[in-house]
């Protein structure tokens, strides 16, 4: 039985992958220190024999007894109020962190992936985002510490790659969506959803002339594990390049909870907001034959189900 090493288990993200791996047959070992993750998303794993799961902080030396396959470091606080609240601790996981878990694939010759972030491409001025674009980020703003440190990220494991011949996977995440957001992370989706069901006012930060493109969290999934399994070292952008702005999108969200008392309210941009953000996945579909297959209305529509539930 191949194994994998999945940090960040108990986010978002890292829960939806150890369910895709499980479900694939593989042994999988999950580790989170639990910052921003929950329990709740990976209790239904915890029965299971081919399921173990490690409370650690992998800014520490990480170590795991047994031989890896693979090794996905998908930990960070990954929204913009969760990264403003822990700036160090998410420029340790992106740096020291990373640069542990390459020392892990290095000692267990494991296949290692970084979640990477359309966050590297800082205020885009170049559209749709193609992986060959530099970026334009500011290393001082509040976002710096999210950027710079994923950015340190995909270079440390580039390093490794050239000059260990680590076998290496850089996958630079956009906007994704689903089940088990948490409900108070401060990013978009949620909001909007929590505020909607309560019949609250929708923040709009600025004029919501912003746009962002949303992929579903199967999708993301799907090609996660696709580019893993490829040969392809460089950076591939995952996402769906359906583009919208933060008006369409919250009405779209006000549409679809039918609460008539919701309606849009305007708070101010956060510093640094990038005002356009959307995939070139031509990479993607190429190299890995991956395109996102869920709609933004199916999507949300699954989605929906679950704030119903939590909110
Ligand atoms: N946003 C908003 N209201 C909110 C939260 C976010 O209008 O309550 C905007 C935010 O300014 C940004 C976009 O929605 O332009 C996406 O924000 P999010 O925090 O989800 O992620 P980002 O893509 O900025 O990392």
């Amino acid at each position: 039985m191949k194994k994998v090493l999945i940090t960040g288990a108990a986010g978002f993200l890292g829960s939806h992958l150890c369910d895709r791996f499980i479900a694939d047959g593989y042994s999988v070992i999950g580790m989170d220190n639990l910052i921003t993750g929950s329990m709740d998303n990976i209790a239904h794993l915890m029965p299971l024999e081919e399921f173990t799961f490690y409370h650690h902080d992998v800014s520490q030396f990480v170590h795991v007894p047994d031989e890896l396959d693979y090794i996905l470091h998908f930990a960070s606080p990954a929204s913009p109020i969760d990264y403003l609240k822990m700036p160090i601790q998410t420029l340790k996981v992106g740096s020291l962190g990373t640069h542990n878990l390459l020392g892990l694939a290095k000692a267990k010759n494991a296949r290692f992936m970084i979640a990477s972030t359309s966050e590297v491409y800082g205020d885009p001025l170049v559209h749709p985002q193609t992986e060959d674009y530099w970026g334009n980020v500011n290393p001082i703003g509040p976002r710096g510490v999210y950027d710079e440190a994923k950015r340190f990220q995909e270079a440390m494991t580039m390093a490794y790659h050239t000059y260990h011949g680590i076998e290496t996977r850089i996958v630079r995440i956009f906007n994704t969506y689903g089940p088990r957001m948490r409900v108070n992370d401060g990013r978009v989706l949620p909001a909007f959803f929590s505020q909607a069901i309560r019949g609250e006012g929708l923040t709009v930060f600025g004029d919501g002339q912003q746009t962002r493109s949303f992929c579903y969290v199967d999708d993301l999934v799907e090609g996660i594990v696709r580019l893993l399994k490829s040969d392809y070292h460089l950076p591939v952008n995952i996402g769906n390049p359906s583009e919208v702005t933060i008006n369409e999108f919250a009405q779209e969200i006000i549409d679809l909870v039918g609460n008539s008392k919701a309606h849009l309210i305007n708070k101010p941009l956060p510093v640094d907001d990038p005002k356009q953000r959307r995939p070139d996945i031509t990479k993607a579909q190429t190299i890995l034959g991956w395109s996102p297959k869920v709609s933004r209305a199916e999507g949300l529509k699954r989605t929906f189900g679950y704030f119903k539930e939590v909110v």
